[in-house]
């Protein structure tokens, strides 16, 4: 906690120590390194599933209070980090201007925009903003990793027992199939 500093305007938890080179908190322990906020909340709301990354709420980077994270997707990281200069609107626009021009270039694109000649190249091909910011919050949404509680644990065990499929329980609680399949496992 010596490393921390404690911002109470926004109430983030200032890493005051060692930050890669993203800006993430970051220590060393024999040898590894672990990302100090992915740390944080593990220990204090719990496991992150590994293919989720931690995305900030407050987009203090290295800001390790773990309510100010939230575990999403990488595709839905990238597509936020993107939200400063662009929106749904825009890409479609973008996609629109793209396809209707037989002389417009990723690139001229790209400089039109104030984006990087990549970030044309995903818009184009629909893996960035793809989809309209409500479309997006519903699947943060469902990505979003769910705690249930031992009675609930207990019911969903029943179901599998039951012979009921990992996804027609994950749908009903709302949750992922792999949330599910780690029940099952006995690791949840
Ligand atoms: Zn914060």
């Amino acid at each position: 906690m010596d490393r921390i500093a404690i911002c109470h305007l926004s109430g983030c938890w200032i890493w005051t120590g060692k930050v890669d080179s993203r800006g993430y908190a970051r220590v060393k322990r024999n040898g590894r390194r672990f990302q100090v906020h992915r740390f944080a909340y593990e220990i204090i709301i719990g496991e992150i599933d590994e293919n989720l990354q931690c995305d900030h709420a407050c987009r203090i980077r290295h800001c390790v209070n773990p309510f100010h994270l939230e575990p999403v997707t990488a595709r839905t990281n990238v597509q936020r980090g993107f939200a400063a200069k662009i929106n749904f609107e825009i890409a479609e626009k973008i996609r629109e201007e793209y396809a209707s021009d037989k002389n417009m270039t990723q690139q001229k694109l790209a400089d039109k925009y104030g984006l990087f000649r990549t970030s044309i190249s995903f818009i184009i091909r629909g893996v960035n903003w793809a989809r309209s910011e409500e479309e997006i919050a519903s699947n943060v949404t469902n990505n979003r990793r769910k705690l249930f509680s031992t009675a609930q644990v207990k019911e969903i065990i029943n179901l599998l027992d039951k012979g009921r499929t990992q996804s027609s329980i994950a749908s009903e609680f709302g949750c992922t199939q792999y949330t599910i399949w780690k029940i099952k496992a006995g690791k949840y």
